[in-house]
C-alpha cells in the first residue's frame, strides 16, 4: 500500500501556516490508485455484515458510497448543519479554536445495525469520535472506522478507545 503515498500530494502551509495538508485528489485521479483505495478500504470488512457506511462531509462523500457499494451496504451522509431536510440528531465537538456541529438523519440507522465510518484523514480524532457518538445515539453499532491516512503523531486513536480503527497509510 505504501506505493500509494507517492500519489498523495503534500501541500505545506494549507489551509494555514504550519499545517502539512495531505491532498488525496492526486490519488483519486489515478485509475489504479482509486481502485486500490476503494478495494483496500472495504477489504477488511467484507463478510462482516456491514449494513451501512457513513461518510463525513465533505471528503468522506467521495469514497464512502463506493465502499458501501463494494460491501453491498447502504450509504449515509453525515453533514454540516442545516443541510439535511428531515429531522436530525446533532453533535457538537471541539475544534482547535471553537466548536463545530455535524448532523445525521434520525431515520438513517435502524437500531442494532452494523455501521462502518469512513473518512480521508484521522488527525486529532475529534471528528471521528463525534460521528461515532451520532451513530450510537441512533442505536447503531460502530463496527469500525476506516481512513485513507492516519497522522500517527496526533494520536487520534487515543480519542477512540475500544473501536476497530484501520488506516491504509500512516504518517
Ligand atoms: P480531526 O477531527 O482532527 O481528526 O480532523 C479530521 C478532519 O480534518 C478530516 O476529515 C480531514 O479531512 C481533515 N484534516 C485534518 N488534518 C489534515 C491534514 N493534515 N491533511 C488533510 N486533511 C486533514
Amino acid at each position: 500500500m505504501n506505493h500509494l503515498k507517492t500519489l498523495i500530494r503534500e501541500v505545506p502551509d494549507f489551509p494555514k501556516p504550519g499545517i502539512l495538508f495531505y491532498d488525496i485528489t492526486t490519488l483519486l485521479k489515478d485509475a489504479d490508485g482509486l481502485r486500490a483505495l476503494i478495494d483496500e478500504l472495504g477489504a477488511s470488512y467484507v463478510g462482516k455484515g456491514i449494513d451501512k457506511v457513513v461518510g463525513i462531509e465533505a471528503r468522506g462523500f467521495i469514497f464512502a458510497p463506493a465502499v458501501a457499494y463494494a460491501l453491498k451496504a447502504g450509504f449515509i451522509p453525515v453533514r454540516k448543519p442545516k443541510k439535511l431536510p428531515a429531522p436530525v440528531e446533532r453533535v457538537e465537538y471541539q475544534l482547535e479554536y471553537g466548536t463545530d456541529v455535524l448532523e445525521i438523519h434520525r431515520d438513517a440507522i435502524t437500531p442494532g445495525e452494523n455501521v462502518l465510518i469512513v473518512d480521508d484523514v484521522l488527525a486529532t480524532g475529534g471528528t471521528a469520535s463525534a460521528v461515532a457518538k451520532l451513530v450510537e445515539k441512533l442505536g447503531g453499532k460502530v463496527a469500525g472506522l476506516g481512513f485513507v491516512i492516519e497522522l500517527d503523531f496526533l494520536k487520534g486513536r487515543d480519542r477512540l478507545p475500544g473501536y476497530d480503527i484501520r488506516a491504509m497509510l500512516h504518517y
